[in-house]
């Protein structure tokens, strides 16, 4: 609430700047921009930082012992890189521990199906359960049964993510992962299973929040499976307990089920909260000449989940993003304003890092002019997206046209930016976006897959050039630019 009210009061500012005219780039910055493409070209800097990263670090999910080496890390290699500042900014959250699961079909054809606990799931009792599966094609199916038909039950949601470059087949199925268990536990379910959310066909399930925690209620009462954080936060455990199946396990069950409809599943995980931890973001900068106090803020996740290394999520966007910023001052260029790059920390579960950004930065928003974040995979970039107005379109469309040798497209005026970046967003500060393709993503998102050998170092350098041309250009652009995004105000 704090930070929509923030967002209201810069109105009647970005009213009056509306009418300056606006001035564009400069002959000199879009040569400085081209050489450092020429310089990238060549430069494996992110490369080696995600090398380094996802080998001496390995899997780094938040609140464990990894994590703490994580900001070690990358405090050690942004100090490194140049940055004339580097600070750890604390970050406070809950945190979640993974035990073992177990899941097999019983009956005429005994078999155990390789699964993998959501994220915040509950516990079954020790001895895990055992009862039958009602499945459903997607979620509007689940949330349509009846009690009836669920009472005492295993949920198993079956839809199957489709591909995309732009990946946007997520959002639609995403949902069965963060809210299938609360709603199938409304239904008197006893646990739910999903269909990894994933494009994959390894036998490797994709874990991922099983419950949105920002969605508790404050007044929420404790229980078992309600915490109250010492900020006064509440969080939640899932309803019941969730797992997805990998596809080729999700294909084997439905068969199953249509040869055994009243089939029985053995059902065992483990999952507890174990208290709160604080990690940091860290933060690099490289100081601007003439409007230091203006910033841009660019930066990816330091934290993954617990399988795989963390490679495309997001060890990739914290190495594109430090490159991209230390290569400027490294080809002996100083932009107008502050380049800032942020490795946050709990992306994962809950966006901790990005809302305590927001938080500790409150007071210098209104005088952050744009961010965008790198998390979606190592693919090469394809199109530039800005949530700004159309009296700023012009010079997106120049710092498009300075991307154009990379194969970058002009996008749309819609960018809401990163999960990161959305306490910025809804403060007012103007959003980029950089489009990976992500058509192989999801193959690999938040599964064991998620390892360097995915990383191809030519599309990698591709993205850097990208990163380092935007920050160049509209570090140093003569024009502010003003976000186009309205927040919707809490009912
Ligand atoms: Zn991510």
């Amino acid at each position: 609430m704090r930070l929509l009210t923030a967002a209201l009061l810069c109105l009647p500012v970005l009213a009056a700047q509306a009418e300056t005219p606006s001035t564009l780039l400069s002959p000199e910055l879009k040569a400085q921009a081209a050489s450092l493409q020429a310089a990238l070209a060549t430069d494996d800097t992110a490369y080696h930082l995600v090398e380094s990263l996802t080998t001496e670090v390995g899997a780094r999910v938040a609140g464990s012992e990894a994590d703490a080496r994580a900001v070690a890390w990358a405090e050690k290699h942004f100090k490194q890189l140049g940055f004339d500042k580097v600070t750890l900014e604390p970050v406070r959250f809950p945190v979640w521990r993974r035990g073992d699961i177990r899941i097999s079909v019983l009956g005429d054809s005994p078999q155990s199906l390789h699964a993998i606990a959501l994220g915040w799931s509950k516990s079954t009792p020790e001895a895990g359960l055992s009862a039958e599966v009602v499945a459903f094609d997607d979620l509007d199916a689940l949330s349509a049964a009846s009690p009836e038909q669920l009472q005492g039950k295993i949920a198993y949601v079956s839809a199957r993510m489709e591909k995309r470059r732009n990946g946007g087949d997520y959002g639609r199925r995403v949902a069965a992962r963060s809210s299938g268990a609360e709603i199938a536990a409304s239904k008197g379910a006893v646990a739910l299973l999903i269909r990894s959310i994933g494009t994959d066909s390894d036998r490797l399930p994709h874990t991922g929040m099983g419950i949105w925690l920002g969605g508790i209620k404050p007044g929420t009462p404790a229980s078992d499976r309600a915490m109250v954080l010492s900020n006064g936060e509440r969080v939640a455990l899932t309803a019941v307990p969730a797992a997805a199946l990998s596809n080729p396990d999700a294909d084997q069950l439905s068969r199953l089920l249509k040869l055994q409809p009243k089939l029985k599943l053995h059902y065992q995980l483990a999952g507890q909260y174990v208290g709160e931890y604080t990690s940091h973001n860290v933060v690099g900068e490289i100081t601007g000449s003439t409007k230091p106090e203006e910033i841009i803020v660019v930066g990816g996740h330091l934290d993954s989940w617990d399988v795989g290394t963390g490679a495309i999520d997001d060890g990739a966007g914290v190495a594109i993003t430090a490159a991209a910023v230390a290569a400027i001052k490294k080809q002996g260029l100083r932009p107008a304003r502050t380049l800032r790059v942020v490795a946050f920390a709990n992306e994962e579960q809950g966006v901790w890092g990005g809302k305590a950004y927001a938080r500790a930065h409150a007071a210098e928003l209104a005088n952050h002019v744009g961010a965008a974040e790198s998390d979606f995979g190592a693919g090469r970039i394809y199109r530039i997206d800005a949530g700004v107005p159309a009296k700023d379109w012009p010079l997106v469309q120049e710092i498009q046209a300075a991307l154009d040798p990379l194969n970058i497209e002009l996008g749309g005026q819609d960018a809401g930016g990163g999960a990161d970046l959305s306490g910025m967003r809804d403060a007012g500060v103007p959003m980029f976006e950089l489009l990976q393709d992500g058509t192989d993503y999801f193959d690999l998102h938040h599964t064991d897959n998620d390892t360097l050998d995915k990383i191809d170092p030519a599309a990698l350098r591709q993205n850097v050039q990208a990163y380092a041309t935007f920050l160049w250009l509209l570090g140093n652009a003569p024009q502010r630019v003003q976000t186009n995004f309205v927040p919707t105000p809490t009912p």
